[in-house]
């Protein structure tokens, strides 16, 4: 059985195959999307997961395909001109280059890969209609501390704010009434299979993308918010949506809910404390984020000073997948998912590798 401590897709959350199954004995895989039946399951999952990451009942939550999907649409819908984007690795770029795709006039605060960013220092102009935060840069193993993001709550109070959670959910303990909208998508932290995007928003962001409506401008077509809007508040979504995904979303955090948040989250720091302390003593490798206010508890980087591709060949030998570095930093570093499905153990036996491997060299 191979574990894979890759950062998304990921390993499977261990109920994962168990709920597929039942689902395939419900036949989730041809209900109709307009059924009592769906309606049920989509209730179900944004209840469970409001319960889960403690959102407030006012928020609304929206089912899209991926979180490269939610930039776009967060984009089209609450922005008309100037967008402003914290840019610290491949993900926040991307995002950044969408506004820039649709020809917004994007504005970007850039840091170096592996660092995190002079928040009191950052100019952001007036004009700014949302500021954009990468809570978890999964490229770079980057986190930033929530306070800094809520900071900006009082110093623009018009601007909208967003957090890209993607692979910190439901880690996270966001303080939902210091943002706007945060949003995942499921094949990190979660543990399931990909093709999901779950983005909850403030009614704020509705009424944004009224105001441009309004104007006569276009906010997109079946995922306009107003569109997805009218549907969410029926339980039901514009088009015949990822309806397994939807119901397996729910049932993962039904089983977090039991497992309680409170010792997931605990246990993601204790993991995370074994994989920087092992790297901080080892003789060679060493975590790529060097400032510990910024260290990622999901995802942890390494630099592997000789090359990465041996040690990741040699630990896929042993059934343990792990990723690489990304982008302009492949074969130079590893990347370790720490997220919920990986347990204690995995991380003991995947540490005995990463030294049986030095030995046989
Ligand atoms: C994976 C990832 C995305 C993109 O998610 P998709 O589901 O592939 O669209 C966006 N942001 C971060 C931080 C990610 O890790």
């Amino acid at each position: 059985m191979k574990t894979f401590f890759t950062p998304g897709p990921a390993q499977l959350y261990p109920t994962v195959p168990q709920h597929i199954h039942n689902a395939l004995i419900c036949h989730i895989g041809s209900i109709s999307h307009r059924s009592q039946e769906f309606q049920d399951i989509f209730k179900n999952t944004v209840d469970s997961l409001k319960k889960l990451m403690n959102i407030p009942e006012e928020y609304y939550v929206f089912f899209h395909a991926s979180a490269t999907e939610i930039w776009e649409r967060l984009l089209q819908n609450c922005v008309e001109k100037d967008s402003f984007h914290f840019v610290n690795g491949s993900f926040s770029d991307r995002y950044y280059k969408a506004a820039n795709s649709l020809k917004l006039k994007p504005i970007r605060e850039a840091s170096d890969w592996g660092k995190g960013f002079s928040f009191q220092k950052t100019r952001i102009p007036a004009s700014a209609e949302m500021i954009n935060f990468t809570h978890n840069e999964t490229s770079t193993g980057v986190m930033l501390p929530l306070e800094e993001i809520y900071r900006f709550r009082k110093s623009h109070p018009e601007a909208l704010l967003t957090v890209d959670m993607v692979s910190s959910a439901p880690y996270v303990d966001l303080e939902w009434k210091q943002i706007d909208a945060a949003y995942f998508s499921v094949q990190k932290c979660f543990g399931m299979p990909a093709g999901l995007g779950v983005l909850i928003l403030s009614e704020r962001c509705l009424e944004k993308e009224k105001q441009i409506r309004e104007k006569g401008k276009s906010t997109g077509t079946y995922h306009s918010f107003k569109a997805q809007y009218e549907k969410a508040v029926k339980n039901q979504t514009v088009e015949t949506p990822n309806i397994l995904g939807i119901y397996l979303l729910g049932k993962v955090c039904e089983d977090m809910l039991e497992k309680g948040i409170e010792m997931l989250r605990n246990e993601t720091n204790i993991k995370a404390e074994k994989l920087y302390t092992y790297f901080e003593q080892h003789p060679t490798y060493r975590a790529f984020v060097n400032d510990v206010r910024f260290r990622s508890k999901t995802v942890i980087i390494s630099d592997i000073p000789d090359g990465s591709e041996e040690l990741m060949d040699y630990l896929a030998s042993q059934q343990m997948i792990v990723g690489n570095g990304y982008g302009k930093m492949k074969g130079k570093q590893i990347r370790i998912a720490n997220f919920p499905a990986i347990s204690m153990q995995d991380i003991d036996r995947l540490l005995k590798a990463i030294d049986d491997f030095a030995r046989e060299k």
